[in-house]
Order: C-alpha cells, then sequence, then structure tokens
C-alpha cells in the first residue's frame, strides 16, 4: 500500500476501525483565504438520519465549513454497536475519497474541521475525538477554547485518567467519562460536565442511538439545528453547511442549551445553567463566519454591508474607485461604495487554487509573497484614487503588502478603510491570536501610526460604537474583547501572560 495516497487500517477490532491517512504534515499556507494573522477555530457537525448516508452528508457539510478550519477534519459513524472514525491532517478534499466514505457506515455521524487553538497541529488532536466508558463508545466534536482546561485536566490526571492528545476537547470527553461514572446516565452526565466547563464551546457528541448539542451559556462560537429533506435532525455550526445538504435551518442552539436526539428524531432541550447572559463573538459577524450564513435571522453578508454603510458615514472619502481585499473585504466594500454612491470594482484578483499545498514555495516565490494570491487589475488601478476596504487589520503585514501592489501598480492614491475597529487585545475563546505584541494596533499610538507602517495614504477604522450599531443589536449581546480588553468570561491568571505583553513601538516619520 502506498502510504502517500492511501488510507491505512491502524487499529481494528470489534466496535472500531480506525484508519489514519499516511500524508503527513502539511505546510501552513491557508486554504482560500488570505494570510489573515486570524485563524478560525474549528467547524462542528452531526447527523441523526437513519436509511441516510451520513458520511457523505457530513462531508459535503464539512465542505462548506471548510473556512472554519483547514489543518485537519474528521468524520465518525455509528452503525449499531460500531464506530468508524476516520481524521487526519489535510483538507477535506485531501483527508476523504469515495473509498473511505463507504467504509463510514451508519444511522449517526459527527465531523469536525480543525484549526488548532488548543494543542499543536498533529494527528492525535484531530477530531471527533473518541472516548469509551464500559461499553458505550462517544465521540465529540468541537469549536470553542476552555480556560479552565488545565485545571480540568490536572484534576482528571489526579483522577487516574490519562490523555492522548494536548486538546482542552479531550478534557470535556474524559470529563464526561468521569460523571458518567457518577451518574450512570449520559443526559445527566453531559450535564454535569458542561456545567464545569468554562469558556466558549460549541459541541456536538455522538453516541450508538444519541446526537447530542452543547452551546456555552454565553453562545461565544455559533451551532444551529436543522432538518434534512427527510426530516432528519441535523447540528451544524453554520447554517452554510445546512444549505448544501439541501437542509432547512430550524433556529439556532440556544446559550446553555443541551439538545438531545434520539433514533426515533425525538428531540430533548435542557438548559444547563441558570444564568444565561449571550456574549457572541462578533468577530463570527465581520470575518470567521461565511457571509452566506445567518445570524438572529439575516445573513451575514447583510451585517458586513451594513458594517461598510457605517464606515462609509464615519470616514468618508473622494475616490474612483471602491475595491475589496477579497474575499472577506468585499461585502463591506460594496456597502461603503453604496453609502457614497461611488464605484464599486474589483481591483485586486485572488487566485482561489492557492490554497494548502504539499510542495512548498521555492524562496523565489516565497519573496513574491502576497502575488502568489492576489493580483492587481492595473487598467482600474493606474492613475486612480483608490479606496480598499478591509475587514481588520491583526498584524499590519499584509496590508502594507497590499498597499504596495496597489503603489506598484500606480494607483494615485491609497485609502484603506476597515469595517472593525483596531485590534488590541488577544482572544482566549478560540480564536488563534497569540499575544498582544504580534497586534500592530496595540503597538503602535494611533491609526495614523498604523497608516505610515502600511504607507497608504490614509487609515481609518470604523468606531466601535459604530460597529455595534450596524448589527442594529447592543453592545451587551457580542463579545468584543479583543478591541476592548473587556472579556465576558473571566480570563484566569495563568492564561494571561504572555499574551498580555507588548512593547509599544514608534512609527513617527
Ligand atoms: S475576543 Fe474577539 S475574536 Fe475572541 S470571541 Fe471575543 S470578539 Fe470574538
Amino acid at each position: 500500500m502506498d502510504s502517500n495516497t492511501k488510507s491505512e487500517v491502524i487499529m481494528k477490532n470489534n466496535h472500531q476501525t480506525l484508519w489514519r491517512n499516511g500524508l503527513g504534515t502539511c505546510g501552513s499556507t491557508e486554504a482560500g483565504r488570505l494570510e489573515h494573522a486570524w485563524k478560525e477555530a474549528c467547524g462542528v457537525f452531526g447527523i441523526m438520519a437513519p436509511g441516510e448516508d451520513t458520511a457523505r452528508l457530513t462531508f459535503f457539510a464539512l465542505y462548506a465549513l471548510q473556512h472554519r478550519g483547514q489543518e485537519s477534519c474528521g468524520i465518525a459513524t455509528f452503525l449499531n454497536n460500531n464506530v468508524f472514525l476516520h481524521k487526519d491532517i489535510g483538507l477535506v478534499s485531501q483527508v476523504f475519497n469515495e473509498e473511505i466514505l463507504a467504509k463510514l457506515q451508519g444511522d449517526i455521524a459527527v465531523g469536525h474541521t480543525r484549526y488548532s487553538t488548543t494543542g499543536s497541529n498533529n494527528i492525535c488532536n484531530a477530531q471527533p475525538i473518541l472516548v469509551t466508558y464500559k461499553n458505550l463508545k462517544i465521540v465529540l466534536a468541537h469549536n470553542g477554547n476552555l480556560v479552565n482546561a488545565t485545571e480540568l485536566r490536572n484534576y482528571l490526571i489526579s483522577r487516574g485518567y490519562k490523555f492522548e492528545s494536548t486538546t482542552d476537547s479531550e478534557v470535556m470527553a474524559k470529563l464526561i467519562v468521569l460523571e458518567l461514572d457518577n451518574k450512570n446516565d449520559l443526559q445527566l452526565a453531559v450535564k454535569e460536565a458542561f456545567k464545569k466547563c468554562k469558556g466558549a464551546y460549541s459541541v456536538v457528541l455522538g453516541t450508538k442511538d444519541s446526537l447530542v448539542a452543547v452551546r456555552d451559556p454565553d453562545g461565544v462560537r455559533p451551532l444551529c439545528i436543522g432538518t434534512t429533506l427527510k426530516g432528519h435532525h441535523v447540528i451544524a455550526s453554520e447554517s452554510c453547511a445546512l444549505d448544501i445538504i439541501g437542509a432547512t435551518y430550524k433556529r439556532e442552539v440556544a446559550p446553555g442549551e443541551m439538545i438531545f436526539i434520539t433514533k426515533e428524531q425525538k428531540l430533548d432541550s435542557d438548559l444547563f445553567v441558570s444564568e444565561i447572559k449571550p456574549h457572541h463573538c462578533i468577530f463570527e459577524l465581520i470575518y470567521f463566519s461565511r457571509p452566506d450564513s445567518t445570524f438572529k435571522g439575516l445573513s451575514i453578508y447583510h451585517f458586513r454591508k451594513e458594517l461598510g454603510r457605517q464606515l462609509a458615514r464615519e470616514a468618508p472619502v473622494n475616490a474612483d474607485y471602491v475595491i475589496s481585499v477579497p474575499d472577506s473585504g468585499t461585502p463591506a466594500a460594496i456597502g461603503f461604495a453604496e453609502e457614497l454612491k461611488l464605484p464599486f470594482s474589483e481591483g485586486l484578483i485572488k487566485n482561489r487554487y492557492v490554497g494548502r499545498t504539499f510542495i512548498q514555495p521555492s524562496q523565489m516565490l516565497r519573496e513574491l509573497g502576497i502575488r502568489l494570491k492576489l493580483n492587481p487589475l492595473r487598467d482600474i488601478i493606474a492613475g486612480k484614487k483608490i479606496v480598499v476596504v478591509d475587514d481588520s487589520i491583526v498584524r499590519g503585514n499584509t496590508s502594507r503588502k497590499i498597499v504596495k501592489l496597489l503603489r506598484d501598480s500606480g494607483a494615485k492614491e491609497i485609502h484603506m478603510r476597515i469595517s472593525s475597529p483596531p485590534v488590541q487585545w488577544p482572544c482566549f475563546y478560540g480564536i488563534d491570536i497569540d499575544s498582544r505584541e504580534q497586534l500592530i494596533a496595540a503597538k503602535t499610538n494611533s491609526a495614523e501610526g498604523i497608516a505610515r507602517y502600511i504607507e497608504a495614504d490614509t487609515l481609518k477604522y470604523i468606531s466601535h460604537e459604530g460597529m455595534i450599531k450596524s448589527t442594529g443589536l447592543s453592545q451587551e449581546t457580542f463579545c468584543t474583547a479583543c478591541f476592548s480588553g473587556k472579556y465576558p468570561i473571566e480570563i484566569p491568571k495563568e492564561l494571561e501572560g504572555a499574551k498580555f505583553r507588548y512593547e509599544k513601538i514608534s512609527t513617527k516619520g
């Protein structure tokens, strides 16, 4: 068997078949999206659909959730007492093929796409995670980040539990096993386990006869529920994963809600905490979620356009064209142009096929940098005053390269407009932005200073108030900690450490 191209059975017993693909580790280039320094956390999916091709439906749903994680992915299925699990490093299109999907038989499936926020990127950390309690097998897929994972892990180790990965998701799974030992009832055990978890978690669990969804009391990461064309229940991180399989969106899983679905499609809902204070991640609206997903009944595209309109009211500029940094800046750029009655044009063409690749670019290609992904339309740009709209600036390096690209293409003036406020604080709730040291807005005194660094003629951000206003909801609805430093879920002191360190830099000049 050629281990580079074919799946390899590495473990097999009566209850479980686990394949591991021999693709090995791969390059760190993101698929589809520009190198943004933001790394999405994960996408989760679950389906309870006896008689349907659950593995294939999950495979397509994971395609739709690929933007939430491009490092590894996996699908687990249950057929009677058998669990079939396949997971590996790579994109959904690289990890699965016809042969593998055909082996993933079952009425219930749980799927996951991952970008590592805790735990390094290796096969041990890929999900779904499989744990066993007596004869009961449980698979778990998680999006988010526990802020008390170390404390819980140490507690579990003190009770004799061993860990195979470095993820907080395994901590959750083992916690459920511990509670099963106390309660001997899955529903109660899940409830008790998640009462002990602090942080952000949107979780899908599968067993041989149940599909479970759990969302943290702050509802930081999204999670929704729908039904297939045949009326079976599905759970997904975003509604775009329902659309791709022809399922109908029903509603969001509420913050602090636990949903139990049986094979008979009976759905039990329970709130597992008494105090619910939603703090949805506002960056899901700005950047992370797909524009064709929905939030509170409206498309994410709608919110992004509103952000662009508000930005235009706050920071107008007279220009020949409004262009976007594709694709995530496009809806805001269209809103910006509409509000100011300026022409919107494509100005940077994205190569959609530069994704994760096993071929590392040579030094010469690396030097071309951003040109691998974006190519300017010179006849639009040369001699023109250009407004470029993007959703955020994290480190500033990408913006600087984009400005240079436009300058080299003959732009007369370049005005950068950003549809989020300056990002000054790290995220502890499932988005991998390490420390303040990496954030240009934490290190630089002003937008003018950042404009000088990226060499734009002007740079303006939407205001915090303007961002909230364009959602049509209240500030209290959202987590906005990466702009304000006000964390809705307390961050343990030991986590703050290095992430909060930074050195102010001067960009006078
Ligand atoms: S800190 Fe920022 S990225 Fe993290 S959950 Fe809050 S709003 Fe979202």
